[in-house]
């Protein structure tokens, strides 16, 4: 029986949501940022940075996609009088607006260097993850976290500047974590969204050896530690807000969509990649939320936007069967994996959770009954 935050409307299904008094983790977790000092966020940041200087000409490296957020964080950097290295592992199939965004990024005032891996063999791994484990994105959330860490170590770079925490923003982890300070080899390995797939499980895949997967790899313990690698969150030390980071990102010439995008109720996010639509909705048959629910919490958690009003969004918004993804049709996004939209609609059926949707007398997915967030008040919402 699937239960929901008293406050936001994240649902027990969420993986690694933690609860307390029917509250989730990621409530929590906001909360605890109004105990931070952030007068003194400052300089704990300046002084991280200088005390790690090894390399003489870049203070860190900042991951980067081109999206609002790794917009702001290098803005943020410079702004503190810093010079960073980016660093982009592109989408596997970077949209238009994405690759206009991270041209935007390079116009900021800092080098910049994009890892692109071997497409073949990319494309084969993306096909198997859709498959195996039900994520067709699953290269992406590996290697934008190990190809920094590869330019890290070969630039003699020991400060990597990762965005917001996912285990405080989203209340992904143990409680414990909301307090993370350092992102390493354990994070990744313990929430990465790997679902079991491990590196050396893509040496089955025909046509990929161990040449072809350097950089799916986490550089080893050694070269780490000689290095002194710090992963730290620009989260623990500013204030986060994905809206303003959105405006910030926008008065510096960064491009949000300009039309509404299926699935969710943000235009100014996921821009690039045109396959966040399949997986947000696999992510919905799995869980029972999209991405609609995701950006609706984090408004409700920042007092923008009222529970029920949010409801009313989640319900029209999430898991809207993903027929295009900004400019590109489900067909095509697909064919670029060999994937037909019989197979598709295959794999969507063996994950889907049947203990959340049934088929109804017409053959339509709808949710059950008792699937349905029961919401604390007076409200109920969702597909009653
Ligand atoms: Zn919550």
């Amino acid at each position: 029986m699937i239960s929901y935050c008293s406050r936001c409307l994240y649902p027990s299904t969420k993986p690694d949501l933690w609860f307390k008094d029917g509250v989730c983790g990621a409530c929590h977790a906001f909360d605890l940022r109004s105990n931070y000092d952030w007068s003194s966020g400052k300089q704990v940041f300046r002084d991280l940075l200088r005390d790690n200087k090894k390399n003489p000409r870049y203070d860190c490296i900042v991951p980067v996609s081109g999206g609002k957020d790794s917009t702001y964080q290098v803005w943020r950097v410079l702004k503190e009088g810093f010079n960073p290295l980016c660093k982009t592992a592109p989408t596997d199939q970077l949209t238009a607006l994405g690759r206009a965004n991270i041209e935007n990024l390079k116009s900021l005032g800092c080098d910049y260097i994009e890892i692109s891996v071997n497409r073949e063999v990319r494309r084969k791994i993306n096909r198997h993850a859709f498959f195996a484990v039900g994520d067709i994105q699953w290269p992406e959330h590996l290697l934008i976290y190990t190809i920094p860490v590869r330019a890290a170590v070969q630039f003699q770079i020991p400060v990597i500047l990762w965005g917001e925490c996912p285990q405080r923003e989203y209340g992904a982890g143990r409680p414990e974590d909301a307090y993370l300070k350092y992102f390493d080899r354990r994070v990744l390995e313990e929430y990465g969204s790997l679902n079991g797939l491990r590196v050396s499980d893509l040496l089955a895949i025909q046509g990929v050896d161990d040449r072809d997967l350097y950089f799916y790899e986490y550089p080893s313990a050694e070269e780490v530690d000689s290095l002194g690698l710090k992963g730290i969150y620009l989260d623990n030390y500013f204030p986060w807000n994905g809206i303003s980071n959105a405006v910030i990102a926008q008065s510096l010439g960064f491009r949000v969509s300009e039309e509404n995008i299926l699935g969710t109720i943000a235009n100014y996010e996921n821009l690039d990649n045109y396959v966040h639509g399949i997986h947000d909705y696999l992510k919905y048959l799995k869980f029972g939320f999209g991405r609609a629910t995701d950006v609706a919490c984090n408004l409700i958690r920042r007092n923008l936007l009222l529970r029920d009003d949010a409801c009313a969004l989640v319900e029209k918004h999430d898991g809207r069967y993903p027929s295009s993804y900004l400019d590109r049709n489900l067909d095509r996004i697909l064919q670029y994996y060999d994937i037909s939209l019989q197979e598709f609609g295959e794999v969507c059926d063996d994950y889907t959770n049947y203990e959340l949707f049934l088929n109804d007398a017409s053959g339509q997915l709808v949710r059950r009954p008792d699937g349905s967030p029961q919401l604390t008040g007076s409200f109920s919402c969702l597909h009653q």
